[in-house]
C-alpha cells in the first residue's frame, strides 16, 4: 500500500487535546484547559434558526453566504471599526477556522513563508503545514505584554515572505494590541509588501481599553479580517465564522468554499444574522463580557497574592501562569497537576515554543472552579519549586 500523504499523516498533534482527553477521564477535574464559552448560546438566537427550518430554509444558499447575512456583517463591521464595507467583501465559513484556511489558500502558495506569532493558536500552523507553506514564528514577549516587536517581524522576513498573521486580542496572551502597535505593524506590512490576515475573533471580548482593527490602519487594501460569532455569542458547535476582505480576494475566497464546504448550513446562518442585528443578543454578550472582566480580575488577583503575577490580560478569555520557577516544562506539569490535583490547563508548549514556562488558564470557566483550580495551580508551582531548592 502507498503512505497517506505525507502533510496528513505528519502533521502535528494538537497539545492541547492530550490534556482534555486526559482530563475527561476525571470526573471530578476542574477543566480550565479549553477556550470555550460556557454560556449557553442567546435565546433569540436559537429561535431564528429553529424558525427557519420550520419555514423550510434548509437548502444550499450560495458559496459567499447568504445576502442578509453577508449585509449584516458588514454592517457591524463598519459601524464597530469605522471602516466602510460593503457585503461583497464578506465570505461566510463555517467557523472562523475555516476563515483563516480560506484566506491562507487564497494567499499563499506552496513554499511560501508566513509570519505566524509565537505564541498563537496551533491551528494556524497546522492549515500552513498542510497547504506546504512555510510557518514562520515569531515572537511574542511577556516584558513587552506579549504585542509584537517590528524589529522581530523584521527578522524573521525573506523574499519568500508572503503573509503575516496577526491576532489581537489575542489566544493564548489575553494581549490587546494597542491602536499605534497596529498602525506600526500595518506600516511594516506596507514596507515588505506583505499581505495581513487579521484574526480578530475576540473582538467583543475586551476588558481595558478599545480593541484596534487592522482594517483600520490598512491603507492599500491588504488586510483580510477573520471573525466569527462563537466566541462573542458562545455559538462555538454551531460553525459560523467569515472573513471580510479586498472585494477581489473575497472573490476568490467565495469560490474555494465550492470545493471545500460549498457553503455554511443555511439555519447557521439565519441564526448568525439574527445574533449580529438582534437586540436581545446585545444584553447577552454585555453579560458574559462582565463576567469574563470578573474573572479576569479574580485570576490576576490570585496569581498576584502567590507571586506568579507577570501581566494583565486585556481581553479574549485566557491568561498564561508562569511556571518556570518548578523546573518542570508546561506539558509535564500540565500532566502532573491533573494527577495530583484534578486541574486541567493547556501547556504552553502547545501554542509553539514561545509559550514553554508558561500554562494557559481559560477564563471561559464558571468563578468557583476557576478560583479553585487557579489557588490549587499556584499551590502545586509552590511545592514543586520549594521542592527544587530544598
Ligand atoms: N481564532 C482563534 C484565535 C481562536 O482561539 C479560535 C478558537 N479557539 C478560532 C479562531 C476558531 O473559531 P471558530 O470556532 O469560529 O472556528
Amino acid at each position: 500500500m502507498k503512505p497517506l500523504a505525507s502533510a496528513a499523516s505528519g502533521l502535528p498533534a494538537h497539545g492541547v487535546r492530550e490534556i482534555m482527553d486526559a482530563a475527561w477521564k476525571r470526573p471530578d477535574a476542574i477543566h480550565l484547559e479549553v477556550g470555550e464559552p460556557n454560556f449557553a448560546t442567546p435565546a433569540a438566537v436559537s429561535e431564528a434558526a429553529i424558525a427557519a427550518i420550520q419555514d423550510g430554509f434548509t437548502h444550499y444558499t450560495s458559496n459567499a453566504g447568504i445576502p442578509s447575512l453577508r449585509a449584516a456583517i458588514a454592517a457591524s463591521m463598519q459601524r464597530r471599526s469605522g471602516v466602510p464595507c460593503t457585503a461583497e467583501q464578506v465570505v461566510v465559513t463555517p467557523g472562523a477556522v475555516a476563515a483563516v484556511a480560506t484566506s491562507l489558500i487564497a494567499l499563499a502558495d506552496p513554499g511560501d513563508e508566513v509570519l505566524v506569532p509565537d505564541p498563537s493558536w496551533p491551528n494556524y500552523v497546522q492549515w500552513l503545514l498542510l497547504q506546504h507553506s512555510v510557518p514562520v514564528p515569531y515572537p511574542l514577549r511577556q516584558e513587552r505584554a506579549f504585542v509584537p516587536d517590528v524589529a522581530d517581524l523584521e527578522a524573521a522576513t525573506t523574499d519568500r515572505t508572503k503573509v503575516l498573521i496577526l491576532n489581537s486580542p489575542g489566544n493564548p496572551t489575553g494581549a490587546l494590541f494597542p491602536r499605534e502597535a497596529m498602525a506600526e505593524l500595518l506600516a511594516f506590512a506596507r514596507r515588505r509588501d506583505l499581505w495581513v490576515v487579521s484574526d480578530e475573533i475576540y473582538e467583543r471580548i475586551v476588558f481595558d481599553g478599545e480593541h484596534a482593527f487592522a482594517a483600520a490602519a490598512d491603507t492599500d487594501g491588504r488586510v483580510v479580517t477573520v471573525s466569527g460569532v462563537s466566541k462573542t455569542y458562545a455559538m462555538t458547535g454551531w460553525r459560523l465564522g467569515y472573513a471580510i476582505a479586498p472585494v477581489a480576494v473575497a472573490r476568490v475566497m467565495a469560490s474555494l468554499q465550492e470545493p471545500m464546504q460549498s457553503c455554511v448550513n443555511a439555519m447557521t446562518q439565519k441564526a448568525a444574522e439574527a445574533a449580529l442585528t438582534g437586540e436581545a443578543a446585545e444584553g447577552d454578550v454585555e453579560r458574559m463580557v462582565a463576567a469574563y472582566r470578573r474573572r479576569r480580575n479574580a485570576a490576576v488577583e490570585i496569581v498576584r497574592q502567590a507571586g506568579r503575577y507577570r501581566y494583565t490580560p486585556r481581553g479574549a478569555f485566557y491568561i498564561l501562569v508562569d511556571v518556570r520557577d518548578t523546573g518542570m516544562s508546561s506539558r509535564e506539569l500540565a500532566l502532573a497537576l491533573l494527577d495530583a490535583e484534578g486541574v486541567a490547563v493547556a501547556p504552553g508548549s502547545a501554542f509553539g515554543a514561545g509559550g514553554e514556562g508558561f500554562v494557559r488558564v481559560s477564563l471561559a470557566t464558571d468563578d468557583g472552579p476557576l478560583t479553585e483550580g487557579l489557588q490549587r495551580l499556584c499551590r502545586f508551582c509552590a511545592r514543586a519549586a520549594a521542592g527544587r531548592s530544598a
